[in-house]
């Protein structure tokens, strides 16, 4: 079975695609946190930070650069931003397909309350 992101990366559900390569695609989150809030995902379904595996280095790079553009693209790059990976029940994932929010436009205040 897909996740929601396959499906949206596939074109089967709605979404605001921002950025999209043989890689990695990313759209806007529909709970946005802040001003620019996207989330970066593997066209391929990787679980969690734990599943990822030497064959994906390309891909967890693609993803870091990929949030630098974009931050970048977003008008966000010189101020600041914060780039987030949830994992499992403890980092409060709640979607199983790896993703990496960029998140910004506004002072975020410290990591952690
Ligand atoms: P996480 O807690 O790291 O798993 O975050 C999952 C994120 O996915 C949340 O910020 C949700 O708002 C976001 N999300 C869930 N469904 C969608 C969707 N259909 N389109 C865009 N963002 C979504």
């Amino acid at each position: 079975m897909s996740t929601i992101f396959s499906k949206i990366i596939a074109g089967e559900l709605p979404a605001d695609i921002v950025y999209q390569d043989d890689l990695v695609t990313a759209f806007r989150d529909i709970h946005p946190q802040a001003p620019t809030h996207i989330l970066i995902v593997p066209n391929k379904e990787i679980a969690t930070v734990n599943d990822i595996t030497t064959n994906d280095e390309a891909i967890a790079g693609r993803m870091l650069h990929v949030a630098k553009k974009l931050a970048q693209q977003e008008g966000i790059a010189s101020d600041g931003y914060r780039l987030i990976i949830n994992c499992n029940d403890h980092g409060g994932q709640e979607v199983y397909h790896l993703h990496l929010h960029l998140i910004g436009g506004r002072p975020l205040g410290r990591m952690l309350p």
